[in-house]
């Protein structure tokens, strides 16, 4: 995409068009998707720029270098293909890479809410065959992770809202700490719930973006894949390699599919905030619940934190368009135990029991049983991630029939107890007066699901 550089392009403008130009041949509006595994050369090392398809794929390279714009790379396409943008087979597998640009043995401090596939290949598998140290730590107090830290520190991994519980993590103060500290540590942030259009960590001094792209970035559930984006050109130099020597990189038709889902992201953005922040609204009003955690409600702890951090601007002011800037996933304590819970889970209708998030239907499950089955039963617990833990990903549907498909799941859950009460049952907090982090917590704790076999492994 050429354009006057002088003024600056819309976030809006750019899901169109970051990265993009027309196929060279023909003119292409959308990347063809080269399936190709090889490329013909002229003379024995003498090629165009293109080899073999795991190094190399114009399709890939198309989505890669779209997201690499979008969470704010400068790196030039002259001087790395994908402008330090790389697609993965999955989220885990880019994890997965980034882990390995570190040295046997080495300290990671990892945020301790974290998905619970990102914990569990921590703990379950690189302890054990890279020997990484790790240590968990709640980052939501700076003071925690500064302890937590040590000079030989290698990797920092976040999530900010973290996974399952909304808490949100201060970039900008763990990037000044962490690099005090250690300044070759690298920072990684996993961007999932935020996306580049609410929030974007290279901004904040982080080195990685790091994305389930099989979320949001699709948008349509119908792609597993995972991304990584760098503004330092000398990282993305290393990853590469590591991309390429590992090789778990995302193929063509996944490739195609995840930068068309990317067209509509800042539209469908602006819907699940809003439709979020509707919701999230009435659950806290709703007699049926004991607890709603939403960035986008004032009576999140971290509220403030959440309105100057997921605010990116592209550039000379430009926000994304619409009012949903606090993205589309909530979580909910539900009056009462798990049978309440099951109830609520099996009735709704419209928003769908099942794991993942981000696409355009909506999800509904239940972290401690399916999601974080794979956390340890005494992290669980520590975490909040009860039995009475819903979480909710809204979808783009019309918020009166999600409002409506909730109200049919608190039936089946409570019974008599119906719609949204005038007076809440609990006070929760105010924007003057928020509760603390630990109340995100409710009082009662939870009983220990069985761990399905394959988490199990
Ligand atoms: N990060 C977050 C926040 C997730 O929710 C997930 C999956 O649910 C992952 C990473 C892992 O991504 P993937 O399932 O694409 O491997």
């Amino acid at each position: 995409m050429s354009h006057d550089a002088s003024r600056p392009l819309h976030p809006d403008t750019q899901v169109i068009h970051a990265g993009q130009h027309p196929e060279p041949v023909t003119g292409a509006v959308m990347p063809p998707i080269f399936t190709s595994s090889t490329y013909a050369q002229r003379s024995p090392g003498e090629h165009t720029g293109f080899e073999y398809s795991r190094s190399h794929n114009p399709t890939r390279y198309a989505l890669e270098r779209m997201v690499a714009k979008l969470e704010g790379s400068t790196i030039d396409e002259k001087d790395d293909p994908s402008c330090g943008g790389f697609a993965f087979a999955s989220g885990l597998a880019a994890m997965d890479c980034v882990c390995q640009l570190l040295s046997a043995g080495d300290h990671v401090v990892c945020m301790d809410d974290v998905y619970g596939g990102s914990n569990r290949q921590l703990q379950r598998v690189k302890a054990r065959s890279q020997g990484l140290n790790n240590t968990f730590v709640d980052m939501t107090d700076p003071a925690r992770f500064a302890a937590a830290m040590t000079p030989k520190t290698a990797l920092v991994w976040v999530e900010t809202p973290t996974n399952p519980t909304l808490k949100l993590i201060d970039l900008a103060a763990i990037a000044k700490i962490a690099k005090a500290k250690n300044a070759n540590c690298l920072l990684a942030c996993d961007n999932t719930f935020a996306t580049p259009l609410n929030q974007r960590p290279l901004d904040h001094g982080f080195d990685i973006a790091h994305h389930s792209g099989t979320k949001y970035l699709s948008g349509h559930s119908d792609a597993v894949n995972g991304l990584l984006v760098t503004g330092d050109l000398e990282l993305a130099r290393k990853i590469r390699f590591h991309q390429n020597a590992i090789g778990a990189v995302l193929g063509p038709f996944d490739s195609y599919l995840v930068l068309r889902g990317i067209k509509t992201l800042a539209l469908r953005m602006a819907r699940h905030g809003e439709s979020a922040l509707k919701i999230a609204q009435w659950l806290e009003q709703h007699q049926g619940v004991e607890r709603v955690v939403y960035p986008g409600l004032p009576s999140h702890p971290q509220h403030a934190l959440a309105k100057k951090q997921m605010a990116p601007s592209y550039g000379a002011g430009l926000r994304p368009a619409g009012p949903g800037n606090f993205g589309g996933m909530i979580t909910f304590y539900i009056e009462g135990g798990l049978d309440e819970a099951r109830r609520f889970l099996e009735s709704v209708q419209l928003f769908t029991l099942a794991e993942s998030l981000g696409g355009v239907e909506s999800l509904i499950e239940h972290p401690a049983i399916m999601t974080h089955a794979s956390v340890p039963p005494d992290m669980r617990r520590d975490l909040g991630i009860s039995d009475t833990l819903i979480r909710l990903s809204v979808g783009i549907e019309h918020v009166d029939d999600l409002i409506a498909d909730l109200e049919r799941g608190f039936k089946a859950a409570h019974g008599g107890m119906t719609t949204a009460s005038a007076s809440p049952a609990r006070v929760r907090g105010n924007a003057a007066n928020p509760p603390s982090l630990s109340n995100i917590r409710p009082a009662h704790q939870t009983s220990t699901p069985a761990i399905p076999p394959i988490l199990s492994l």
